[in-house]
């Protein structure tokens, strides 16, 4: 086995800090039910920036961050049937889940009270090397690239989701509050399925990417579409942007608010959420949210915007998501 080397998280604190340490690490061999892979891309997504700033409290330390692994198989565990070495293979947020709670039965596995999540309850790809029970491994399509395969496995998972959770169809009126990597790949499926989608977002370079890819509409953050919408879902880490999408709705609407931490969400007037509007978390992904996101990727097709550093400069990458500045989802390859 070779000598590797990842970007560990041992004391949180803020992105200008460099809360990353690159230290060279030995890849451990696989147990019965895993793969061992040679990571090639790994994603950086907000909750990762949040975990090494303290903002997601760590579930352990130390641990190496990432939860949008591309790789390779390396080594098969003994009990695994299905995967060969070589194989090309996707690893999302969704680490494991029971599968015997009631929950699990319900086809909610992501809310399973014993869910693991990569890169926080187990060491995730910001790494060269990795490890996924093969039962949460993922077939990725073979039109995507490793590097613009790895931002679909969160952002485009979890957009996905959200949008499900609109229970939006053709002809329906969507805002999305903040463009990041999440939105440009969730406006590529709502637009698939005919929903018109109004863009709100601070950059001038994000509004622009969003008329590109096919928004109705586009203003800043916290600006009011000239519509009533039908849903909104949104991204910004902001609280006020709940409120203002809230105040976009429509009578019967709902806000999908795609945040694992948000640290409050400002008082609003009830007349807000009169008329059975609603406000509504989407909390991790299931395999079938995955599944189904890879499959939708392929028959679009999706493009993905990428930003590619190195995994030495997995701080740099954190520090430019944090200010802002990222052309696209940045994408660590290793
Ligand atoms: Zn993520
Ligand atoms: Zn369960």
């Amino acid at each position: 086995m070779v000598s590797g080397r990842a970007a560990v998280l041992r004391r949180p604190r803020p992105a200008r800090e460099l809360p990353l340490a690159i230290e060279g690490s030995e890849p451990e061999p696989p147990g019965p039910a895993d793969l061992a892979l040679g990571v090639s891309a790994c994603g950086v997504c907000r909750t990762d920036l949040q975990l090494c700033e303290g903002d997601l409290r760590a579930h352990r330390l130390p641990v190496v961050p990432g939860h949008q692994i591309v790789g390779r198989v390396a080594q098969v565990g003994d009990r695994v049937q299905g995967w060969k070495i070589g194989d090309r293979a996707g690893v999302c947020w969704l680490a494991w889940a029971c599968g015997e709670c009631d929950l699990c039965r319900e086809g909610r596995e992501n809310l399973c009270r014993r869910a693991r999540f990569t890169g926080w309850d187990v060491d995730g790809g910001f790494a060269t090397h990795a490890r996924v029970n093969a039962q949460f491994a993922l077939r990725l399509p073979e039109g995507f690239c490793d590097l613009d395969a790895a931002p679909l496995l969160c952002g485009g998972v979890i957009g996905h989701r959200a949008l499900r959770l609109t229970e939006l169809t053709d002809g329906a009126r969507l805002g999305l509050y903040g463009f990041g990597a999440s939105a440009r790949i969730t406006i590529q499926v709502a637009r698939h399925l005919g929903i018109d989608c109004y863009v709100s977002s601070r950059g001038q370079a994000d509004r622009e990417r969003a008329l590109q890819l096919g928004a109705a509409w586009t203003g800043d953050t916290l600006e009011a579409p000239p519509v009533a919408l039908d849903a909104a879902i949104t991204f910004a880490p902001i609280g006020d942007v709940v409120v203002a999408a809230l105040a976009a709705l429509a009578p019967g609407g709902r806000v999908i608010v795609n945040a694992i931490h948000l640290d409050r969400i400002p008082e609003f007037p009830y007349r807000l959420l009169w008329q059975e509007r609603r406000i509504q978390s989407v909390a991790n992904v299931t395999r079938r949210d995955a599944e189904e996101l890879l499959a939708l990727a392929a028959e679009i097709p999706i493009t993905t915007d990428t930003e590619v550093h190195s995994l030495e400069d997995a701080n740099l990458a954190l520090k430019r998501l944090e200010a802002g500045e990222l052309a696209g989802a940045a994408v660590l390859a290793p």
